[in-house]
């Protein structure tokens, strides 16, 4: 049976100062086709504030006017994955979620079953918070925590994180030019966990912080989570097309 890995990437990566960037999403559309050859693939993209504002600039700094950019957004975005998926003749599906669902099993049940489904009948499902009715990952996260539920709970060891960096440094390599890129993490420490958070780009809402909470999150569930360029996808194919580590920070078990 075909693993599934679940791929993660947020507004630093799929916007740009006009909204969507959409030589980046066709690139990760073409990359997930190639994955899709020997992996079942579970998308979470954010980007829906950023499609939003192409067609309506409201002020992203009050939440309900980024919740209504989401939702005027969310189709846009979806859309324009279809267009992509459909020319790999893949579908592709939107499924909005939200953190309390990880908590109510009943509802978990029927997500499960749904993405189950979805999965064995070769689709792509491509996830994001359903920002209308929550807003933990709009205002602190860019999906990171969710993706990372979404890994435990929907049958996946690995999540891949795609970002504006390519690894996770051993200091800020935007300040410290010495700055070593760590290949592995085994733990990630309290400080790090508590370090200040700062998000990477106008659109975005994570930083390096919520990715290592859930990458905190997966090593003590057993799981996996790499941590690449979402810029320049090199690093990540040749770490999963070809098992080839250049770049990029796999955390928890030092094996694939
Ligand atoms: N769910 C939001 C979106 O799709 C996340 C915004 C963000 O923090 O990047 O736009």
């Amino acid at each position: 049976m075909k693993k599934t890995i679940v791929l993660k990437v947020g507004s630093a990566v799929l916007t740009n100062s006009n909204g969507l960037a959409l030589d980046r999403l066709k690139s990760l559309v073409d990359f997930i086709a190639q994955l899709k050859q020997n992996y079942h693939v579970i998308l979470v993209s954010s980007g829906a504030v950023a499609s939003g504002y192409t067609l309506l600039q409201l002020d992203k700094k009050v939440v309900a006017k980024k919740q209504a950019l989401a939702s005027i957004g969310q189709p846009l975005l979806m859309e324009t994955y279809r267009k992509h998926f459909e020319f790999h003749n893949i579908i592709c599906s939107q499924v909005l979620l939200e953190a309390t669902l990880f908590k109510d099993t009943i509802r978990l049940n029927y997500a499960k079953d749904t993405i189950n489904e979805l999965l064995s009948n070769n689709v792509v499902p491509i996830i994001n918070e359903n920002d209308v009715i929550a807003i933990e990952e709009l205002v602190f996260g860019d999906n990171d925590q969710l993706s990372a539920h979404v890994t435990l709970h929907f049958g996946s060891d690995l999540l891949v994180i795609l970002t504006d960096i390519d690894g996770y440094y051993d200091d800020n390599p935007h300040v410290k030019p010495n700055a070593k890129l760590q290949k592995y993490v085994q733990n990630v420490s309290e400080d790090a966990l508590n370090a200040l958070h700062t998000a990477n780009s106008e659109f975005a809402t994570g930083g390096i912080v919520t990715k290592l909470k859930a990458a905190d999150f997966l090593i003590k569930n057993n799981k996996q989570m790499f941590l690449a360029s979402g810029f320049n996808l090199s690093d990540v194919k040749s770490f999963l097309l070809e098992n080839i580590h250049n770049k990029g920070t796999l955390f928890g078990r030092n094996d694939l």
